[in-house]
């Protein structure tokens, strides 16, 4: 199974996602305001980091846009 981190047309590219994850979390993301969130390497650790869906990740929890959807298939 692979997991996916997407972004959806909401996001504004504000980088409080990135900053969330790179001091909290695996530091998977990066960028900056206007030019982000990248990812690091195609191999996301979110399903991880959300304890396997059962949790709120910190990149989530701080989108205000409701614009990061993360999946596992
Ligand atoms: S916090 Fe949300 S709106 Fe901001 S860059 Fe991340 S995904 Fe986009
Ligand atoms: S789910 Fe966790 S590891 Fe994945 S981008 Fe969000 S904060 Fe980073």
């Amino acid at each position: 199974m692979d997991t996916y981190f997407m972004t959806n047309s909401n996001c504004v590219h504000c980088g409080r996602c990135v900053k969330a994850c790179n001091e909290t979390r695996y530091k998977f993301l990066y960028g900056h305001r206007d030019d982000c969130p990248h990812e690091r390497h195609d191999n996301p650790p979110c399903h991880i980091c959300n304890d396997r869906f059962s949790k709120v990740p910190p990149c989530q929890e701080v989108c205000h846009y409701n614009a990061i959807r993360i999946t596992r298939s």
